[in-house]
C-alpha cells in the first residue's frame, strides 16, 4: 500500500485539539497550536493546543478538586469497576487508537495494533490490584499498650509526562495503576503524541471516572517543566530520555515530590556459540528494528562469542535486508520512519559519525530517498562492525535501527563489558547452558534481563532501570506501591 495520503478515524479531530480539564476541552490560555505531523510524509494531520503554566495551573486545581472531591468516595472495588470499563472501551477501540498512533508518531501499522492485547491486560491488571491494597498490623514494644498498623494512602496528584514512541501505550501504563492507587492525574504527553492521550482522558470519561481525575495537558517540554515544578503535585511519574529525566528530577527537588524514571538504555544482547541462532538471529534483529529502534530496551549492544560472530552477522545481516520498508498504514511494513525530522537528523549524525569513528557498515547505513520514502523520515536497518567499547556509537543511546555488532571471547569478559555503560535497562543472553545463563543474568547490571528471548513485557512483571536508566519499577504490584503513601497509625488499646 502507497496511498500516503491517510485520515484519522472519526472520533479523533483532524483539526483543532484542545485541552482537557476538568473533564471539558477547553482552549490554551496562550492561544498557542502547533502541528501533529506525520512522519510517513512529513505533513500536518491535526492542530494540537501548546498548554502552559496557567493551564497546568488549572490542571492541578482540577486534579485536586477531584481527588479531594468526588474520587476520594470511590471505593477500592467502585475504582476496579470503572477500570474494568475502561479495559472494555478501549478494547473495543483499539483499532482506532492504534491508528491514530500509527499516523502520529510512524510505528507500523501491524505492531500498533499487536498491543492491544498488553494494554487491555494492564487494565485489567490493575483494576484487579485496586482491590488488593492492603496494610498491615506490626508488633511494637511500646511500654503502654499500643497496637501498630500501616494505611495505605493514594499519594495524591500525579504528573504523568510521557514519551512519543507509544503513546496509548504509555498512557494506559502509568495511569492505570495511578487510578487503582486513587491518585488524580495530569497527564502531559509527548509534542510526537498527544491524540491517542487525549482519546484515553475521554475514555476515562465514558467508563465513569469523574472529570477532574484524568486532565491531559497537550505541549512541549515548557509544559511538562511547570507541571515538575508546581508546588501542588505530589509525584511526577516520567518516562523519556535521561537528559529530561534529570531536569525534572532538579524541578521537583524544590517542593521535594517523589519521582518514577523511566530514562534510556543501550541494552546488551549476548550470544553465546551454543545458542540457538535460529531464534537468537531474528530476535536480535527485531530487538533493535522494531519501531525503528526506536524503544527504550532495543538490543543496540549486540555482543556475539567470537566463534559464530561471522556466521551470525551474516544471517543478522540477511534478515535485516528482509525488512520491509515502507508506509506505516502497510500491514506488510516492519521498518517505517523516525518519529520527526529532528530525531531524524540525530540519527543520520550517528550513521555520519561511524565510519569517521572507525566502524564498518555491514547492512544500511543511510536514509533512504527512493521514491515515497523521500517525504518521509527513514533510516534503512544498519548493522555495524568494526565497534570498539569506547565509540560514541556504542555508548550513546541513537534511538534508531542501529545495531552494533560485537566479538567476544569469554564470559568474564562480556559481563564487564555489558556492564561497561551508565545505563542499565534490560539485556539478553542467548545460550544453553542454563548455569551461564543464570550467571549473566544475575550478574549484569539491569532491571530486566531475558534469557534466550527479547522484549516480552506483562503488567504483571516489575519494569524500570539500574543507574542512570530510571529509578522505581513499573509493572506488578510495585507500580500501584508507588502511588501510594505508607502511614504509621498507633492505637492506644488501655485508654
Ligand atoms: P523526551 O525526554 O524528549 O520527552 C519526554 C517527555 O518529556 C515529553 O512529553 C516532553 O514534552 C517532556 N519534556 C521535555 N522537556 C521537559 C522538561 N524540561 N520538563 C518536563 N518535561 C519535559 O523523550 P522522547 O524523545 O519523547 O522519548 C525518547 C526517550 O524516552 C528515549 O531516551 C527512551 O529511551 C525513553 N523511553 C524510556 C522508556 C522506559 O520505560 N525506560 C520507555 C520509552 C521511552
Amino acid at each position: 500500500m502507497n496511498d500516503f495520503s491517510a485520515a484519522l478515524p472519526p472520533q479523533f479531530d483532524a483539526g483543532r485539539n484542545l485541552l482537557l480539564i476538568d473533564g471539558k476541552k477547553v482552549e490554551p490560555s496562550g492561544g498557542q497550536w502547533f502541528d501533529a505531523i506525520d512522519p510517513c510524509t512529513g505533513k500536518a494531520i491535526a492542530q494540537i493546543a501548546e498548554g502552559d503554566a496557567r493551564d497546568i495551573d488549572r490542571a492541578v486545581a482540577s486534579a485536586r478538586a477531584a481527588f479531594e472531591g468526588p474520587w476520594s468516595r470511590f471505593k477500592a472495588a467502585d475504582r476496579q469497576l470503572v477500570l474494568l470499563r475502561l479495559a472494555d472501551l478501549i478494547e473495543r477501540e483499539f483499532d482506532d487508537l492504534a491508528l491514530a498512533d500509527t499516523l502520529e508518531m510512524g510505528r507500523p501499522i501491524t505492531p500498533s495494533k499487536a498491543i492491544r492485547s498488553i494494554i487491555v491486560r494492564a487494565l485489567r491488571h490493575f483494576a484487579g490490584l485496586a482491590t488488593a491494597i492492603h496494610g498491615y498490623t506490626l508488633e511494637n514494644s511500646a511500654p503502654v499498650e499500643l497496637m501498630s498498623m500501616t494505611l495505605k494512602e493514594p499519594v495524591g496528584v500525579v504528573g504523568v509526562i510521557i514519551p512519543w514512541n507509544g503513546p496509548i501505550f504509555s498512557a494506559v501504563w502509568k495511569c492505570a495503576p495511578a487510578l487503582a492507587a486513587g491518585c488524580t492525574i495530569v497527564l502531559k504527553p509527548s509534542e510526537r503524541g498527544s491524540l491517542t492521550p487525549l482519546r484515553f482522558a475521554e475514555l476515562c470519561l465514558e467508563a465513569g471516572i469523574p472529570p477532574g481525575v484524568v486532565n491531559v495537558m497537550t505541549g512541549h517540554g515548557g509544559a511538562g517543566a511547570a507541571l515538575s515544578a508546581h508546588p501542588d503535585v505530589d509525584k511526577i511519574s516520567f518516562t523519556g530520555s535521561c537528559g529530561t529525566g534529570q531536569k525534572i528530577i532538579a524541578a521537583s527537588a524544590a517542593t521535594v515530590k517523589k519521582v518514577t524514571m523511566e530514562l534510556g538504555g543501550k541494552s546488551p544482547n549476548i550470544i553465546f556459540a551454543d545458542a540457538n541462532l535460529d531464534l537468537a538471529v531474528p530476535m536480535a534483529a527485531s530487538a533493535i528494528f522494531n519501531n525503528s529502534g526506536q524503544v527504550c530496551s532495543a538490543g543496540s549492544r549486540i555482543f556475539v562469542e567470537r566463534a559464530i560472530h561471522d556466521e551470525f552477522v551474516a544471517r543478522l545481516a540477511e534478515v535485516g535486508r528482509h525488512y520491509v520498508i515502507g508506509h506505516s498504514l502497510d500491514p506488510a511494513t516492519q521498518v517505517g520512519p523516525i518519529v520527526s525530522d529532528v530525531q531524524f537528523e540525530r540519527v543520520c549524525g550517528y550513521l555520519d559519525l561511524a565510519p569517521r569513528e572507525g566502524a564498518s557498515i555491514l547492512l544500511g547505513g543511510s536514509a533512504l530517498d527512493e521514491g515515497d520514502l523521500a517525504r518521509g523520515f527513514y533510516v534503512a536497518p544498519t548493522v555495524l562492525g568494526n565497534v570498539h567499547d569506547d565509540m560514541r556509537v556504542a555508548r550513546e543511546e541513537i534511538f534508531g535501527p542501529v545495531g552494533c555488532v560485537m566479538p567476544f571471547d569469554t564470559m568474564e569478559e562480556v559481563i564487564a563489558r555489558a556492564n561497561a555503560t551508565q545505563f542499565g535497562l534490560a539485556g539478553a543472553v542467548w545460550t544453553r547452558d542454563i548455569s551461564r545463563a543464570m550467571t549473566v543474568a544475575r550478574r549484569v547490571r539491569a532491571g530486566t534481563i531475558w534469557i534466550n528471548h527479547y522484549h516480552t513485557m506483562d503488567p504483571g512483571v516489575p519494569f524500570g532501570g539500574y543507574k542512570m536508566s530510571g529509578s522505581g519499577r513499573e509493572g506488578g504490584f510495585d507500580h500501584v506501591e508507588s502511588y501510594l503513601e505508607t502511614k504509621g497509625v498507633w492505637v492506644r488499646t488501655d485508654a
